[in-house]
């Protein structure tokens, strides 16, 4: 028997069917039903009832819903896991309708395209990222809908999928368009499995181009896409747009290009382990470098001074724009006191105008917009009268909207309900029909007191009273008691048990023509605040220009706030190739430590005489901090930031590369040991001369010999090879040795002062080499058993003397070859024959394996 479901079950099934990987919230009166699937899905996911209905055939329907003027917290909810949810309503009056009431999706709701505050965090972005790969480029198409900033992005080359993925990081999209097949897809989803676990993934492949081109056309009319690849990711993005938001997105006017080549480039490693903008605790913004250097005021200050430490700039001169802005804004506390007190008043720009566009923008947002704008005039004033470059031509272009601000003024009430459809938005004065409505409105108060007196007077009952409500309208209501004396004309209307309610033709009159006055007011106020509404949709482009100017100022003023509370210093940017700190302090450790004081260090990385530091150290002496201070403060350098040190000099860096302390990507099924190595031969293949390379401990995932093997090759390789400028921390003494062979290597060693059988860490990073680990010490630290610390003692005294021992032994053989002075051994040979270069994981597998047959 071919199934049958009642009328409007079918009619479900069948919008259902064009949104199959959606969650359907279905209206039906006052609540988004969902059915079958979806209802079993939503009542697990929001943990509401899972009911039932009759769906024809005496079928039962799995069904669960939600008011409809809650269901923004449920969409929220399935959003946020992940769900996409289409909004079908009734598109017609159900009173008017013949047979079953007609229903579209009016929306749709994905992770990448939302626009509800519930949703948004107010400093970051919400990227929706299409990724299209076509004749071995892939382009990839990003937007944040909330904010209207849409760009793209060329990655070619063998790595292109890898660079893609570090982008991707940074972005950290909410959801993923693939229109196709991928050349390494496999990659992608591994980095999404482990760093973007909660992105979701949309396929969409739109086979007529011309959709792509006329939309591409319309949104961007004077853009040039260089190849077809960059033009058929921009299209897709726009048309997924189009496609969810079904509104016009005028706001989406701007197409910017991503140039990798003017920002220097941190990896996903890199931009995790120096913990910018997100921590490796829980992946917040706690203890990062962000949330110290973020004064910002501003939520689109906020989301920029993000992207400045994630993008740090390669250009000199740009840099030294920044920093002169900064350094102005230090030295005249005034205005930076004044900038961030008008800043502070300053709302959501970018997301007003998104809300004014989409047509969401109720009366708040204009009156937030107002008062946004309204500190504009003091904020142009002050910027314009400042001297440096970046500051002066923002403060000359910034426009200030009195026009605006003047007319939501006039228009809108002070503190206007969340609705705009139920009045009480518009101003006294603003509009002469609508103060004629109102005050037959406000007449109809006196009229209806005159009318109870007269009513009173006349009819002898002193308890008679006039009311109103929503279903009988005005009425007069007499008490049981004096029923005998209503006139014979009223008409009885509904009966209470301690009265009797009733009309009169006059009272029915005057209700047409109040409730008609009320009906018009309300629409009228509605079609005004739309007009008003639309007069700020004129000028979007203009107002998200100065949303991006206030966004920079916001950021620059955030750095100098960071430069006089903590004490930071403007380091000159050279082109000398060098990084020179003095007194540098790590800009969150110091902030973190409460009884100990930061101990501050010196940096000096050239290009004649040390290339390369090699730390040694007993291990928590501070060796990592200090060479993620290091990394950090030539970011905060390339930022335009002021640093923690006395003084600086940096060249800029292309890139900054770490591979720092235990790996947790055992998830993916590697071990500690393979990652490693993985991670080092990127470094090895991506590090250029200009690149800045931190390596902590590499090696150590193996055995000794192996460990010191590789982390000496590797050192050679970057010093005669790459010349990276590069800091090596290490607990293998034996390597400081090549600061005796190469030219460029340099030992350093943390400080420590022996008081008996303690150990004081003094936190100085000083040339030459450690000569002992201090384990022990540190074991003890720890609370390892006394017993246990003992016996290590001893097993160590023992260890030592029987390597004294062998060095003596060994001296009487003849002298080894110079560059394998230390270890002679055919299995170092065999090591350091070795191209990391070129040599594939598997490969380097099946070297160790041989090696270890050798041994
Ligand atoms: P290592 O890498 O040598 O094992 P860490 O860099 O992890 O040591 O440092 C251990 C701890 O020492 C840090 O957590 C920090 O609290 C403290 N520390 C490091 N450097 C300094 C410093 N320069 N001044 C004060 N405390 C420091």
């Amino acid at each position: 028997m071919a199934e049958t479901y009642t009328p409007m079950i079918e009619q479900y099934r069948e919008i259902k069917r064009q949104h199959a990987d959606k969650i359907l919230f279905f209206r039906l009166g006052d609540f988004y039903e969902m059915f079958f699937e979806d209802a079993e899905i939503a009542a697990r996911e929001l943990e509401i009832t899972l009911t039932g209905r009759d769906g024809g055939a005496g079928r039962r329907v799995p069904m669960c819903g939600v008011p409809f003027h809650a269901a923004d917290t449920y969409i929220a909810r399935l959003i946020n896991k992940g769900y996409k949810v289409a909004i079908c309503e009734q598109v017609e009056d159900p009173k008017q309708a013949k047979g079953i009431v007609r229903r579209e999706v009016i929306k749709i709701i994905t992770p990448g395209t939302v626009l509800s505050d519930v949703l948004l965090p107010d400093k970051s972005n919400n990227y929706l990222v299409v990724i299209h790969e076509q004749n071995d480029i892939i382009t990839m198409a990003g937007a944040d809908i909330s904010t209207g900033e849409c760009y793209w992005a060329d990655f070619a080359g063998p790595y292109r999928l890898n660079t893609l993925c570090d982008h991707l990081y940074r972005l950290s999209p909410a959801e993923i368009v693939l229109t196709g097949l991928l050349t390494d897809k496999e990659t992608l989803d591994t980095f999404l499995a482990n760093r973007l676990h909660g992105c979701t993934i949309t396929n969409l492949a739109i086979e007529n181009s011309e959709t792509t081109q006329e939309l591409l056309q319309h949104h961007f009319p004077d853009e040039e896409l260089p190849h077809s690849g960059a033009a058929i990711a921009v299209g897709h993005l726009l048309y997924y747009l189009h496609q969810t938001l079904k509104t016009d997105l005028s706001h989406v006017n701007r197409l910017m290009r991503y140039n990798a080549a003017e920002f220097m480039t941190i990896d996903t490693a890199a931009l995790r382990n120096l913990e910018i903008t997100r921590n490796l605790r829980d992946g917040g913004r706690k203890d990062t470098l962000l949330s110290i250097l973020d004064f910002t005021q501003t939520a689109m200050g906020g989301r920029l001074l993000k992207k400045w430490l994630e993008y740090p700039l390669l250009s000199v001169h740009e840099i030294i724009r920044r920093q002169d802005a900064v350094d102005e804004l230090l030295t005249n506390p005034g205005v930076r006191q004044v900038l961030q007190e008008k800043l502070g008043h300053i709302y959501d720009l970018e997301r007003i105008v998104t809300r004014a566009e989409v047509g969401t923008a109720n009366g708040r947002d204009l009156i937030a917009l107002k008062q946004s704008l309204s500190s504009l005039p003091t904020i142009k004033l002050h910027v314009q009268s400042m001297q440096s470059a970046l500051l002066g031509e923002i403060g000359a272009k910034m426009e200030t909207y009195e026009d605006i601000v003047a007319l939501i003024d006039r228009a809108i009430v002070d503190n206007p309900p969340h609705s705009v459809r139920d009045g009480g938005i518009i101003k006294t004065g603003y509009n002469q029909e609508l103060d004629e409505l109102r005050e037959i409105a406000q007449d109809s108060q006196q009229w209806l007191m005159a009318f109870e007196a007269r009513e009173k007077e006349r009819t002898g009952i002193k308890s008679l009273k006039v009311g109103y409500n929503k279903v009988f309208g005005y009425y007069i209501e007499v008490t049981n008691a004096n029923r005998a004396a209503v006139p014979s004309e009223y008409i009885r209307k509904q009966t209470l048990t301690s009265a009797e309610r009733y009309i009169t033709p006059e009272l029915k009159e005057f209700e047409t023509k109040v409730l008609g006055a009320q009906e018009k007011i309300v629409q009228l106020e509605y079609y005004l605040f739309t007009i008003v509404r639309d007069c700020v949709k004129k000028h979007i482009p203009r107002l998200q220009e100065t949303a991006r100017q206030l966004a920079v100022i916001d950021c620059l003023v955030s750095l100098s706030e960071a430069a006089a509370r903590y004490n930071y210093r403007r380091p000159a940017i050279t082109n000398n190739r060098e990084i020179i700190i003095r007194d540098g302090r790590h800009p969150v450790v110091e902030r973190l430590l409460d009884r100990e004081v930061f101990v501050p260090n010196d940096t000096e990385l050239n290009h004649h005489d040390c290339e390369v530091m090699i730390i040694t150290g007993p291990n928590m002496a501070g060796k990592s901090t200090y060479m993620r201070q290091v990394a950090l403060l030539v970011l905060m350098a390339q930022v335009g930031s002021f640093i923690p040190a006395r003084e600086a000099a940096i060249t800029p860096v292309d890139r900054i590369f770490t591979r720092v302390g235990a790996s947790d990507d055992l998830a993916t099924g590697q071990s500690t040991f393979m990652v490693e190595m993985n991670e080092v031969a990127h470094i090895l293949k991506h590090a250029t001369t200009n690149s800045l390379v931190i390596l902590d401990e590499i090696g150590r995932g193996t055995s000794t010999f192996d460990g010191m093997s590789i982390a000496r090759a590797v050192i050679e390789y970057i010093k005669d090879r790459i010349k990276a400028k590069t800091l090596f921390a290490t607990h293998y003494h034996e390597l400081t040795e090549l600061a005796e062979q190469k030219k460029g290597i340099k030992n350093f060693t943390v400080a420590v002062k022996e008081r008996g059988s303690e150990v004081v860490f003094l936190r100085r990073i000083v040339p030459g080499g450690a000569d002992k680990s201090y384990g022990i010490h540190v074991a003890r630290l720890a609370g390892l058993p006394k017993k246990v610390i003992e016996r290590a003692q001893t097993i160590l005294a023992e260890l030592e003397q029987y390597a004294v021992a062998h060095v003596l032994a060994a001296t009487a053989l003849p002298a080894p070859q110079a560059h394998v002075s230390l270890f002679s051994d055919p299995i170092i040979e065999e090591l350091l024959k070795v191209d990391i270069m070129t040599t594939t994981p598997l490969e380097a597998l099946n070297i160790l394996f041989k090696l270890q047959k050798m041994a």
